[in-house]
């Protein structure tokens, strides 16, 4: 008995213009083939429109679970291949559907023939391949409203693939189509999740995070190596940028009054988060702020914050209820490590009479007693960088950086 052998990959049709159909399909499959490493016999191929795994006795759920977190794929399906020949498809077709007996009674078939050279029209290969079934099978009929099992066929240039049912897929687009941005990564709930949806609109993101040791330790340090891992599970091993903040963080402490110095402090790390993404040549800059979710994330503070920069500042959960983040970072797995209690960098040495609506010339006033620029060139030159890798990490000091 034939068995399944093929993956069938669609991706969204409308994300598709022009120019961009080639890009997009390139990425999905360096994507796809970095997702299935541990799958060393899997093919991938680009066909027009499509791309099929040729699985070559990799185990097929396996592989679907790994196909199952990468955006920009629609949907997909297990699928069997036939030549382009009326009795090949009629009987792979009946193979295919014999995986699915048993369970299931009614049945439809669905064909289409993209190649229109090969000639048996669609109509008469449902009414062929639909009767070859019924012949060989027993208990069994057709019902084309609302059928068990839905046979596709479809006839392309290279051969023809037959799929029963489909599983819905990540959606979104290929991490990489949209150029790369900087994330700016606690260990908290929110900054995972709105790197994963950055990365879901095809952002290639690469983290910022800042420590203050001893104040954070190894373990806080630890789990958003963690984290970033987590993430690479959509997309490619991803660069982490760990930001040595201590000395910067005891200067506003002593310098700044302490209802600014959460300010101060913020705009701080959107200083060096901009060098970073300019030293990388990423494009924006994406943290996970919310809309008036604390003291800190008001339109006020917003602005204040944003004044140093003319990078674009993207948050993805501007709009979202901290119960949304939450499910998110339950669902993309980032939950269990995010809410583990190692302090932030940012909840020592903070007071907690910060003003919620802190302004800008204000700002700017307390920050030039503070002579900073000498400790952001010191923490921007002894940033260290990282390769998070799915299961490996490589440490080197990004000693160029400036
Ligand atoms: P999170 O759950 O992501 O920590 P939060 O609700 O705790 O967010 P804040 O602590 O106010 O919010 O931080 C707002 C954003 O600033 C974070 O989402 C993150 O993008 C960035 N941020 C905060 N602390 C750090 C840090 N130590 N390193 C890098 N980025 C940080
Ligand atoms: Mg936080």
């Amino acid at each position: 008995m034939m068995i399944y052998d093929h993956i069938l990959v669609r991706y969204g049709e409308l994300a598709l213009k022009g120019k961009n159909r080639g890009d997009f399909e390139k990425t999905l499959k360096k994507n796809v083939q970095h997702a299935l490493k541990d799958h060393p016999a899997c093919k991938v191929k680009r066909t027009y429109g499509r791309m099929v795994i040729e699985l070559h006795g990799e185990n097929p759920q396996e592989v679907m679970n790994k196909l199952s977190v990468i955006f920009g794929i629609s949907s997909f399906s297990l699928a069997m291949k036939s030549m382009n020949d009326l009795e090949q498809i009629k009987e792979t077709a009946l193979q295919a559907y014999r995986q699915h007996e048993g369970e299931k009674a009614t049945f439809k078939v669905s064909a289409h023939r993209s190649y229109k050279n090969f000639p048996v029209r669609s109509q008469e290969l449902n009414r062929q391949v639909g009767a070859h079934i019924l012949r060989n099978t027993e208990n069994v009929s057709v019902d084309v409203h609302n059928p068990d099992v839905e046979v596709t066929v479809e006839v392309r240039e290279q051969g023809t693939y037959m799929t029963c049912g489909r599983t819905k897929g990540a959606g979104g687009l290929p991490v990489g189509t949209a150029g790369k941005v900087t994330l700016m990564l606690s260990g908290g709930i929110d900054s995972p999740v709105a790197g994963y949806l950055a990365m879901k609109r095809g952002a290639e993101i690469e983290a910022v995070h800042f420590h203050s040791p001893p104040y954070t330790n190894e373990r806080a340090r630890k789990k958003v190596e963690d984290l970033t891992r987590v993430l690479t599970s959509f997309g490619r091993p991803i660069t982490l940028h760990v930001v040595p903040f201590t000395e910067l963080q005891k200067a506003i402490h002593a310098h700044i009054p302490s209802h600014y110095a959460m300010t101060i402090m913020r705009r701080m790390m959107l200083r060096i988060t901009e060098q970073i993404t300019t030293k990388i040549n990423a494009k924006a800059i994406v943290n996970g702020e919310s809309l008036g979710q604390v003291a800190s994330q008001t339109l006020e503070s917003m602005h204040t914050i944003n004044e140093v920069t003319n990078v674009p500042v993207l948050r993805p959960l501007i709009t979202m209820d901290k119960q949304e983040v939450v499910d998110i970072s339950k669902e993309i797995g980032t939950y269990p490590l995010s809410i583990l209690p190692y302090e932030d960098c940012c909840t020592i040495f903070l007071p907690d009479d910060s003003v919620t609506k802190p302004r800008r010339e204000k700002a700017a006033l307390y920050e030039k007693g503070l002579h900073f620029e000498p400790y952001i060139e010191k923490a921007v030159n002894n940033v260290e960088t990282l390769t998070i890798g799915r299961s490996t990490a490589k440490t080197e000091v990004m000693d160029d950086l400036l």
